[in-house]
């Protein structure tokens, strides 16, 4: 099928030229390559893609819609992938993202990270878990605020079953690259704080196809990539 392994050439090709994006901007703000990975977010995009992906080395991917990503995590169950689950959570989904994630990036309330340790089964590693911060104040948006991430670090922490890694952002819009800087700087500044209580953490989840140099020169650790490898997505509101 021409159509099939053209497609399946841009992603191999699109996810080289990522790694090589990311060298670069690693040189470019001096970061160290191995301190920024990336989260192919696969959201939308058929199973398919996602084995092209990994066949290319791609291991780790991010989904959003809950019975969208557990259709795919059965599908694609012979391959070693790392799930992460980086979308909107609703209190009554958390034991399917407990049982079926090694990541979860967008916990926004202390609710869902105390069901989330609750219904992590103890004969899994504990759930790697980092905190939605709404950086950009968008009553729309959710996360914690600023000034309540402390307090509720502390509360996170002692949870059982839960890692707690760090930050997670999804900033408003922003087409200039000074803006996108300013608000992942912020991000960073939150953290920094954050670690000298707290040491494990080691997660600022930040960057997406559009505004990747931005988080890498602010101190990302995790890039999460989807219409840079995949294509855009045909779905409206997507
Ligand atoms: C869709 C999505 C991404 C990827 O966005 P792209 O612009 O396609 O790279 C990253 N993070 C979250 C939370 C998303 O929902």
């Amino acid at each position: 099928m021409p159509k099939t392994s053209s497609r399946q050439t841009n992603i191999a090709k699109n996810l080289m030229q990522i790694q090589h994006n990311i060298s670069q901007y690693c040189e470019k703000y001096h970061r160290n390559p191995q301190d920024v990975h990336l989260l192919a977010v696969s959201k939308t995009k058929p199973t398919e893609d996602i084995r092209t992906a990994f066949k290319a080395g791609q291991v780790s991917f991010g989904e959003n819609y809950l019975q969208e990503s557990i259709d795919k995590i059965n599908d694609l169950a012979d391959l070693p992938i790392e799930w992460h689950f980086i979308g909107a959570i609703q209190s009554n989904k958390t034991r399917e993202i407990a049982e079926n994630f090694a990541w979860v990036h967008s916990v926004d309330r202390l609710k869902i990270a105390k069901r989330l340790s609750q219904q992590r089964a103890d004969s899994l590693p504990p759930l790697n878990i980092c905190l939605q911060i709404n950086i950009s104040h968008e009553s729309s948006k959710s996360g914690f605020n600023i000034d309540d991430t402390e307090a509720a670090v502390n509360e996170i922490i002692k949870l059982p079953n839960l890692k707690l890694r760090g930050l997670m952002a999804i900033p408003a819009k922003a087409d200039n690259f000074l803006e996108q800087r300013a608000i992942f700087s912020q991000m960073k500044t939150l953290l920094t704080k954050l670690q000298t209580q707290h040491t494990q953490l080691d997660t600022l989840s930040m960057g997406m196809s559009g505004d990747m140099e931005a988080a890498i020169a602010e101190g990302s650790t995790l890039l999460r990539i989807g219409t840079a490898i995949f294509g855009e997505r045909n779905v409206a509101g997507l």
